[in-house]
């Protein structure tokens, strides 16, 4: 064989391992999430009086949903302003700590996904909502990296699958369901459609004692999309039945989590954003 050949060879060779490297290392990340520091310093935090105050919590060390989480600190802040919300936003896991956390009347996991806290402050996060706090999840916050069976049982209901790789995401038109609590529903659109990344869980959440509040029709939808693996086990549990956000009470407290808000599409939408203002007064009435 030429030389030049032989180089060449050698050359594709090496991009092909690099290239197995790298998209394994991305799955791990998506899977696992990186390992991160923890804070466990307590931050300072001026809590002003007479304001209900919201923790919009975006850390992540799984994938990470950087254009709805950069979208959404505007959105978020907004309504706070809106609404006479004390809105704290932070990547510092320090601030789950017993004492502050009792000061806040809802946490918002912002697509934060991976172990984040630690397990002192995960205890101390299941305590808060038991005893009367309240946990939202968008989105990211509802994959599979946390690692955490109080996590699933009582923000999720089920282990998230997978979700399609289709790009750009498929259009569902997003149902309300019969069993919807109207305070969540309340100015929403009832003709509301929405490209996003649908998650497929496992379980169906309804299965669980969880309220829901809105579906998509899942036969409408290909949730295996293109990943050729899962075309025989094409509906998971959730099949036609495919819901999108869903609530429940925890103890004295509430939890509340939406598939939808892969990217900043979702804050410029009128509805989903609704959806997430209704959510927090849901949680702090
Ligand atoms: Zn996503």
């Amino acid at each position: 064989m030429k030389k030049a050949v032989k180089i060449i060879l050698w050359v594709f060779l090496g991009i092909v391992i690099m290239l197995g490297i790298l998209f394994a290392g991305f799955v791990y990340k998506v899977k696992n999430g990186f390992p991160v520091s923890y804070e466990t310093e307590v931050p300072k935090i001026a809590f002003p009086a007479n304001q209900p105050a919201i923790l919009l919590f975006s850390k992540t060390s799984g994938f990470r949903h950087s254009s709805s989480i950069e979208a959404s600190k505007k959105v978020v802040a907004d309504m706070g302003k809106k609404n006479n919300w004390f809105v704290y936003e932070t990547e510092d896991g320090g601030v789950f700590n017993a004492k502050q956390l009792a000061k806040f009347k809802t946490v918002i996991f912002n697509n934060s996904n991976g172990e984040v806290i630690n397990d002192l402050q995960k205890r101390t996060l299941e305590q808060y909502v038991e005893n009367g706090g309240s946990l939202i999840g968008i989105h990211g916050a509802g994959d599979n990296s946390h690692h955490w069976p109080w996590y699933v049982e009582n923000l999720l209901g089920s282990e998230f699958s997978h979700h399609s790789l289709k790009i750009p995401h498929e259009t569902a038109g997003i149902i309300t369901d019969k069993q919807s609590d109207s305070l969540l529903t309340t100015g929403i659109s009832k003709k509301w459609s929405r490209a996003d990344e649908w998650y497929v869980f496992f379980e169906n959440p309804r299965k669980k004692e969880f309220q829901i509040l809105y579906t998509i029709d899942g036969e409408k939808i290909d949730p295996t999309a293109n990943i050729p693996i899962l075309a025989p086990n094409k509906n998971f549990g959730m099949g036609k039945d495919h819901p999108v956000a869903w609530h429940k009470r925890v103890g004295k407290g509430k939890t509340f989590y939406t598939s939808m808000g892969h990217d900043e599409t979702a804050w410029k939408d009128t509805n989903f954003v609704k959806l997430i203002e209704n959510a927090v007064f849901w949680t702090i009435k």
